[in-house]
């Protein structure tokens, strides 16, 4: 971290997500041996195959198992940089755990996630220097944004001995890292201390509030072809862009938010008050809607969400909607909203139409009174700058297209990673293919 990184990346006290609970705590010494002793390092274990970066799960097991915590953490991390973070946001259920061989005989499956948070954590609050960055190179690689696929290719690059600087439009560095993941899983300081951590292991250097883009025109901005002509290579991780909306009637206004701008809000803007609001209407059926809904809920909100299609067609987990109803979240199937009513401005009803297969039925229908309005339902593309790159392309569906195994884009110095090019995965995806690209830059670097 260099001087100054810690002021200015603070951030202020008073926001909403200070109130939540960790729902997932750092286990005890006593609590972590217990749970590692139930491991049985299984050959082949299906629970590596399941780990998008291959992290050898039986083998850090077997460390934490054995006291040797220093060890595990480097397992873990040099499969994946981004490690301490994973261990809160990833989603075990369907990936590690759910793989477990526990898992398949009905009995509780091995809570890898929570093991995994205690081996990083614990070790690099007294041991961060765990890896040797190699002799500088002289090489210059530009990153494009700040989310986790910048920042774990710019960890990996710098322990290669390149200089790495990340170009992050926001104020605060960290993408979805710092400003999306839902409070009790993984708050804004943590994110930003795990980055503070890796860009202590090289040349990492973090401008925020500059935007790349086509042709600048002014501070605060500089151009792909700057960018291009200056560094030796440049990583994309352009991420997803803003909010998609409903267009219905009475949209525009108070009181009717996108839901990662208002999750932004909750985890980072104290003057975010939710005074008054009684009830809310959370529109969409993903992970993102159930993250809003739920965290509304645990500030004590009462909140429905509002799905076009069945239960069993949701986009989002099983789990995620267990948890949230646990906590009083309720589900409506096959509506649709068609207007949102307003008295002297505030927000104070949505009208719904019922659907059936999902097309409307006709006359069918009710209003329900809401104070808050939360719409979900996907997030616009941020890939259009992608193309200023002489060469990069984005497919039907504005992905940045690479090279699936090198992730290299139509230009031989642009590669790519992350929401950006598999449309919006998790934070494991974003670090495996960041991995994936730092391979075949290295390569490229290499003159091979
Ligand atoms: C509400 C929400 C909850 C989520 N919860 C989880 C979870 O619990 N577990 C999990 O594993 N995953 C979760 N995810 C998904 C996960 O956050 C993403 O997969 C991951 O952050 C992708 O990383 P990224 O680096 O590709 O993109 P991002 O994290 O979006 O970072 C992209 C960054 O690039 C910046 N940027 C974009 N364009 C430019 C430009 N032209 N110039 C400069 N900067 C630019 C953006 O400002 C942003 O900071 C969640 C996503 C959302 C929306
Ligand atoms: S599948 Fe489960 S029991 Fe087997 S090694 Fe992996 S975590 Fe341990």
């Amino acid at each position: 971290m260099r001087e100054g990184d810690a002021k200015r990346w603070e951030l202020p006290p008073g926001r909403a997500e200070e109130a939540f609970e960790d729902k997932k705590p750092l286990y005890t010494p006593a609590e972590a041996l217990a749970e590692a002793n139930r491991c049985l390092y299984c050959s082949g274990a299906p629970c590596i195959q399941a780990c998008p970066t291959g992290i050898d799960v039986p083998t850090f097991i077997r460390k934490i198992g054995t006291g040797n915590l220093k060890g595990a953490a480097r397992t873990i991390l040099s499969a994946n940089l981004l490690g301490q973070s994973c261990a809160q946001v990833c989603p075990v259920e369907v990936l590690c755990a759910g793989s477990c061989v526990y898992t398949g005989w009905g009995r509780e499956p091995i809570a890898i996630g929570r093991l995994q948070r205690y081996a990083v954590e614990t070790t690099l609050s007294s041991h961060p220097a765990l890896f040797q960055a190699k002799q500088p190179t002289g090489k210059r690689i530009a990153l494009v944004g700040s989310g986790p696929a910048s920042i774990a290719a710019a960890g990996l690059l710098a322990l290669e001995g390149h200089t790495c600087l990340l170009y992050e439009r926001k104020a605060l560095p960290g993408g979805l890292n710092t400003l999306g993941i839902a409070p009790y899983k993984l708050k804004g300081p943590e994110a930003l201390q795990e980055l503070e951590w890796v860009l202590s292991l090289g040349r990492i250097e973090v401008r925020t509030g500059i935007e790349v883009v086509e042709t600048a025109s002014g501070p605060g901005q500089v151009s792909a072809t700057g960018l291009l002509a200056t560094h030796d290579a440049v990583f994309l991780g352009l991420g997803l862009g803003a909010d998609a909306r409903l267009g219905i009637p009475g949209e525009q206004g108070e009181g009717v938010h996108g839901a990662t701008h208002l999750i932004e809000r909750l985890k980072t803007d104290p003057g975010l008050t939710l005074e008054g609001v009684r009830r809310a209407l959370v529109i969409g059926g993903g992970n993102t809607a159930l993250d809003i809904a739920h965290e509304l809920a645990l500030l004590g909100v009462e909140v429905a969400m509002v799905y076009r299609r069945s239960e069993q067609e949701m986009g989002g987990y099983v789990h995620e909607l267990d948890a949230a109803r646990l906590d009083g979240v309720r589900l409506l199937e096959n509506r649709q909203p068609v207007e949102i009513l307003r008295e002297d401005g505030r927000v104070v009803a949505m009208r719904l139409a019922f659907l059936a297969e999902g097309k409307p039925l006709p006359g069918a229908g009710e209003t329900l009174p809401t104070d808050l309005v939360a719409v979900a339902i996907g997030q616009d593309r941020a890939t259009h700058v992608a193309r200023a790159f002489a060469g990069v392309a984005l497919d039907e569906r504005g992905r940045v297209k690479v090279d699936p195994l090198t992730h290299r884009t139509g230009n031989p110095k642009v590669w790519s990673g992350g929401d950006c090019v598999n449309g919006g995965k998790e934070v494991v995806n974003a670090v495996a293919e960041a991995k994936l690209a730092v391979r075949d830059i290295q390569r490229y670097l290499a003159g091979e």
